[in-house]
């Protein structure tokens, strides 16, 4: 499910640079807002793997950290053969295939 992250506060100066420390995965980026003041933006939120290091110590309450449960991301890798477009509208057919012979068998 695709990862969420909202900063619910400004993370600014020294603040903002510990939040970009803590992540593994480099989720934050400090971004600068002019007057020589820098605050933090979440760039990469798809990378998030929900390890809850950002809202360590405290600090849920500035953090907000979900999977949309609507919003699937799938990976395809492909051994060669056909390419990831193929594989997947592939599957997709075979996937239907299988929903329809569920709901026949069900009624
Ligand atoms: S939960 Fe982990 S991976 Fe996600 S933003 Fe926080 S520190 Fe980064």
């Amino acid at each position: 499910m695709l990862p969420e992250v909202l900063l619910l506060k400004e993370f600014k100066g020294n603040d903002a640079e510990k939040l970009v420390k803590k992540c593994p995965v480099n989720v934050f980026d400090i971004e600068d807002v002019g007057n020589g003041e820098k605050k933090a933006v979440v760039s990469r939120p798809r990378d998030c793997t929900l390890c809850r290091e950002c809202i360590s110590g405290g600090g849920e309450e500035n953090i907000s950290l979900r999977r949309v449960r609507d919003h699937f991301i799938f990976t395809i890798e492909s051994t060669g053969a056909l390419p990831p477009e193929v594989l997947f509208t592939e599957a997709v057919k075979i996937l239907e295939q299988k929903c329809e012979l569920l709901i026949s068998e069900l009624s």
